[in-house]
């Protein structure tokens, strides 16, 4: 019994300690009537202008802490919303819904509000005591804010709001203003940056830059940066950032493929004559292949001769999150490299570039590589020295000599001699790889035989067995990287890889702007139309005579000071264009005999105009074609800017 005895007592005065915390909580009875009018009028101010309100009980609780009950007939339920929106912009404070009641005999509507500071359904976790006794450094946005406000509306239309005016955090400094809700103002603005090809944290820099801009002054700039509903946080960027690539880009995971092959189908309905084949990924042994022949592409392979001779194939990867092997076909031309097509796969193994190939080769036009055909391909393709990818293409295309970049070769013998691996000493290398150096660039195939024989019994290469076998075993591919086994084929002086290496700075500077693509669909959205529209550019400018920079005198040539730099060709005066003028002589098929302007009468350089497409137009070309004796069959292959007849539709 004495214990029961004891817990009623005690609850006794449970109850009574609750209801005098109760009263004590809203009787502010140190103040005078005078500074309760005070308060009170004070409170009222809080609420929104252009309602009318009558209070129907006031009670301070202290200067800042009160209890206002009043009701309103202007306040209805459909212009509620705007009152509450109103209230918290005067107010500076977020209230979200605690609970909605149904309706009832008595109410229509009853509907409690918490502050933000209060989270619901309060797990350990959130316990902000607890966090804070963790870390007291942390954020803590949980405060169990006791701010309470109840809207009741009665069948009568009449509004009674009780509004327990209890904050235990600061309402107005600038961390308070920094857990406001995110405005869709805002979050429209970020969207815009993303559309625009910006990154979370490039995207944030250029909204600051802004919205400093925008600001009268420091102060201004700080208070509006750290207002969440203006300036979205740092990890607000990266969410909405998520948000923006699964809603255009199908996301990081399987959905993106729909949206892939969504992407498409769409871009072959709107681009005739663009041809695109893919193969869906699915797990390793199924890899992810898209061949893609644009419009231009398109128009390359039956317009551009070179794309007959000579291809340059590389790939690159790093342009997007999951790590794809882009690889480009492209040709050379006067106005630089043009591409041809081109493949993106998930893998590098041998059988899938090899299916991806041949996805490419089936999607090519008939008269493809300037009409040798789709399956029988250019004469020459120049690569570095990937063996899957030669064989890949060796495969796909048999019939082409698959040669080898001369500048990657040296590198990678440069790169075998430093490998500590192979312990050649730091004195030998260079010796053993100007040896090699020679072999490589032996004029004749006697020549080479010589050298490469004098490289194997050389002294110091034959202290190192490794290099003697290394170097017997680069023997085999002896026709695809000496130069003298090329003399018959019509590379034209091209014996790297320089034109397709040059290609993927276009695409990841100027057009990807050094970050990667957020993921695959997104990279094909770059490659289709702005890599397309590049190419497009570039050839139309040469056309319109806009090319600007020094590669313009490629074209034109360059004046003969010191200040005119240091590319291209010297204008020739009247005097030398008249004694070349003089000199030279055609024979049928537009061949020239033309003389050396430099040395007097000893060199002589025959010219094919129609068939002779170097990658610079010489000074040659340029008095002929000024001297407006050839047809302007040549405009084809050479922008002559000096000509008014060029129209783009020779280019495009
Ligand atoms: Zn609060």
């Amino acid at each position: 019994m004495s214990v029961r005895n004891l817990i009623v007592e005690n609850f006794d005065q449970l109850v009574d300690s609750a209801l005098n915390e109760l009263s004590n909580r809203y009787e502010h009875n140190e103040c005078s009537f005078e500074e309760k009018e005070n308060l009170r009028r004070r409170a009222v101010e809080r609420l929104p202008d252009g309602y009318e309100y009558q209070v129907n009980a006031f009670r301070p609780r202290s200067k800042s802490k009160f209890k206002l009950c009043f009701s309103s007939k202007d306040v209805k339920i459909d212009n509620l919303e705007g009152w509450l929106i109103e209230f918290q912009s005067i107010n500076k404070v977020t209230l979200k819904v605690k609970v909605k009641k149904k309706a009832t005999k008595g109410y229509l509507l009853q509907h409690y509000y918490r502050c933000q500071h209060n989270t619901r359904n309060l797990s350990p976790s959130k316990d902000p005591q607890r966090k804070l006794s963790l870390n007291p450094t942390a954020r803590v946005k949980n405060t169990n804010c006791p701010f309470q406000l109840i809207v009741k509306v009665t069948h009568c239309d009449v509004c009674t709001i009780d509004i327990d005016w209890d904050h235990n955090h600061a309402t107005d400094n600038l961390e308070a203003s920094n857990f406001k809700e995110l405005s869709s103002d805002c979050v429209h603005k970020v969207h815009s940056l993303f559309e625009a090809g910006e990154t979370p944290s490039t995207a944030r820099q250029k909204f600051l830059r802004e919205l400093k801009s925008m600001c009268k002054d420091e102060i201004d700039f700080h208070i509006k940066k750290a207002d969440r509903s203006i300036t979205p946080r740092q990890r607000d960027f990266r969410h909405i950032y998520e948000q923006y690539g699964k809603q255009k880009f199908g996301g990081k995971n399987e959905e993106m493929f729909e949206k892939l092959a969504e992407k498409i189908e769409l871009y072959k309905t709107k681009n005739k004559e663009a041809s695109i084949d893919y193969q869906m990924y699915g797990g390793d042994a199924v890899p992810l292949l898209i061949a893609i022949v644009t419009p231009l592409m398109n128009r390359v392979h039956s317009e551009v001769q070179q794309c007959g001779e000579l291809i340059f194939v590389d790939s690159t990867s790093n342009t997007e999150e999951h790590n794809l092997k882009v690889f480009l076909l492209c040709t050379h031309s006067v106005a630089g490299a043009l591409p041809c097509g081109l493949l993106i796969t998930s893998d590098e193994k041998e059988a899938t570039l090899k299916r991806g190939f041949e996805m490419l080769r089936n999607i090519l036009p008939e008269s493809a590589f300037f009409s040798s055909g789709k399956s029988v391909g250019p004469k020459t393709m120049i690569t570095d020295n990937c063996k899957e990818e030669r064989d890949a293409l060796k495969s796909t295309w048999p019939s082409v000599t698959v040669l080898l970049c001369t500048f990657h070769m040296l590198q990678q013998t440069w790169r075998w001699l430093t490998d500590k691996n192979h312990g050649v000493m730091q004195g030998d290398r260079p010796h053993i790889l100007s040896k090699f150096k020679e072999a490589l660039f032996a004029n004749s195939q006697e020549l080479f035989e010589k050298l490469y024989i004098s490289l194997l019994s050389d002294k110091i290469v034959q202290n190192y067995d490794k290099a003697v076998r290394y170097f017997s075993e680069l023997y085999v591919d002896r026709e695809a990287f000496a130069l003298c086994f090329r003399s018959s084929l019509l590379v034209r002086g091209n014996q790297t890889n320089n034109f397709v290496e040059s290609q993927f700075l276009v695409l990841k500077d100027i057009i990807l702007r050094r970050t990667k693509e957020y993921n695959v669909v997104a990279l094909l959205d770059k490659i289709v139309v702005d890599l397309e529209d590049h190419y497009k550019t570039k050839l139309l400018s040469i056309a319109d005579g806009s090319y600007d920079g020094h590669f313009r005198r490629r074209f034109v040539g360059r004046g003969k000071t010191s200040k005119c730099g240091g590319q291209g060709y010297t204008t020739p005066n009247e005097d030398e264009r008249r004694n070349f003028l003089e000199s030279v002589k055609q024979f049928p098929n537009d061949i020239f005999e033309v003389k050396s302007l430099k040395s007097s009468g000893t060199r002589f350089v025959l010219l094919k105009l129609l068939t002779v497409i170097m990658s610079t137009q010489c000074v040659h070309l340029f008095i002929i074609l000024d001297n407006k004796s050839m047809s302007n069959n040549l405009l084809k292959h050479f922008g002559d800017i000096s000509s008014s007849n060029v129209t783009p539709s020779n280019f495009t």
